[in-house]
């Protein structure tokens, strides 16, 4: 079973959007998370993954060293697989963090929401300063001593503006991976269009960046960049994950945690508590704990919108459906992509080979040799299935909107196209967020029903 654990309530900054909730000086104790670590593989897995998250987790970084210490025990006496996955702020990050990441090879998610004007617009430090500098610092150390970094990006419909230049950003510093929520509580009824502008801005830096040999991923397009797979999506093996808050008590994901508090809505998503036993958390996250990673609905995200963890909300599915559409206007984009040509090597093997087969059988013979040629160079190359590890690299971190709140209903005319010059049109869905355009002025003197002008 994935666990993942709130070390702690504190943290140095202020987000506009936390999920977190307010911030209160609570740790979890020792004994909590010796309890915690014992979950892992209490199901039998071969491998679990644990996570950290807060608050700010490096606040707790001793505990942090223990709980690793622990599992790593365990996974040992057991002869089972660890994976190891923190989300932080970045800004807090010292020299001694970054050589435990990388000595434990451990993931990382910094949370930064991409150029200076987006970011230091929702995520101030406590005190009210500007967090950026001491972010970036955060996330270089990592990327310069070649930790597993990825960036966790949340987009409100103040910086929705400066998505385009945040992905770019992010994926210019060296990150390879960014993942970028929705902050869905928000209003997005003006910045909508706008948003979707930015989404297919950085559709296009994705495919060139791809057609340059960059593996670049933005998470929110992966599900469509594999729709054109030609093997079909494993289905994988099944894995369960539980949040554990530093009460004890157990969560389906880390923003149904919020403030870990008996009185507020986060009670009613409990899975129960640390003092249940093994065996009964087993099959109650068997039973009510979140599926996302198993191609299910990502229901932190419904959360967050509606309320309601099991009713998704009209801009979380809107976002899933563009992304998609995106994301598989790319994958159609680079399977257009025309064959490299063959290496002078294989050329001149190629041309003996021709003049003694003779014109007839070479051609077809020379076609297919070319376009198995291994040693070719590829410019890019569509991900397939046997390229996408399904376990651990594709393991939603908690708090993360890793998919789709609905399956894509794609219409004939409402696919993207990345071909210039026009910009893609507007889909129009029907019953769902579409802005309808003005209808156009009747000609002059045309009478209109109801309407007595000139006419009369
Ligand atoms: S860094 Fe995370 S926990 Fe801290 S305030 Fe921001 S969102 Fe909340």
């Amino acid at each position: 079973m994935d666990v993942a654990l709130i070390l702690t309530h504190r943290c140095n900054l202020a987000c506009g959007y936390c999920y977190a909730g307010e911030h209160h000086k609570t740790d979890m104790s020792p004994a909590v998370l010796e309890r915690a670590v014992r979950l892992l593989f209490s199901d039998g897995a071969p491998r679990a993954q644990l996570s950290f998250f807060g608050g700010e987790p490096f606040l707790a970084f001793d505990t942090m060293k223990r709980a690793v210490a622990l599992a790593r025990g365990q996974a040992q006496a057991l002869g089972r697989e660890l994976v190891l996955q923190c989300t932080c702020n970045g800004s807090v990050l010292t020299d001694e963090h970054v050589r435990f990441i990388r000595d434990n090879d451990m993931k990382v998610t910094v949370s930064i929401d991409g150029v200076r004007e987006a970011h230091d617009l929702n995520r101030p430090c406590a005190g009210g300063k500007p967090s950026f500098d001491q972010v970036h610092r955060g996330l270089r150390r990592l990327l310069d001593a070649g930790a597993r970094c990825d960036a966790l990006m949340v987009i409100t419909p103040e910086t929705a503006p400066y998505a385009y230049a945040s992905a770019n950003f992010l994926w210019s510093e060296g990150v390879e991976t960014i993942r970028a929520n929705l902050a869905l509580g928000e209003d997005w009824t003006e910045a909508r269009v706008g948003l979707r502008e930015e989404l297919v801005s950085i559709g296009w830096e994705l495919l060139a960046r791809r057609m340059k040999g960059e593996a670049v991923s933005f998470k929110p397009f992966e599900r469509g960049l594999r729709s054109l797979d030609p093997l079909p999506a494993a289905a994988g093996p099944r894995r369960d994950k539980v949040v554990v808050g530093t009460s004890g008590h157990l969560y389906p994901c880390a923003p149904m945690v919020g403030e870990d508090r008996d009185d507020g809505p986060e009670a009613r998503l409990r899975l129960g508590h640390l003092d249940d036993g093994p065996e009964a958390v087993a099959r109650q996250v068997r039973a009510q704990g979140v599926g996302c990673d198993r191609g299910g609905k990502c229901e932190c995200a419904a959360y967050l919108e509606t309320g309601d963890r099991y009713t998704a909300g009209k801009m979380g599915r809107w976002y899933g459906r563009v992304s998609y559409e995106i994301g598989q206007a790319v994958a159609e984009a680079l399977a257009r992509q025309p064959a490299p040509p063959p290496s002078p090597r294989r050329r001149r093997v190629m041309m003996g080979l021709t003049a003694i087969v003779g014109a007839a059988v070479g051609a077809p013979l020379l076609a297919s040799f070319l376009a198995d040629d291994p040693e070719a160079p590829r410019p890019c190359r569509l991900r397939t299935r046997k390229d996408v590890a399904p376990y651990p690299d594709d393991v939603p971190i908690p708090g993360e909107m890793s998919a789709p709140l609905d399956e894509p209903e794609i219409t004939p005319d409402g696919a993207m196209e990345f071909g210039p010059p026009e910009p893609p049109p507007e889909p129009m869905i029907e019953g769902e967020l579409v802005f309808e355009p003005e209808p156009p002025p009747p000609p002059e003197g045309e009478v209109v029903d109801g309407d007595f002008g000139e006419a009369l």
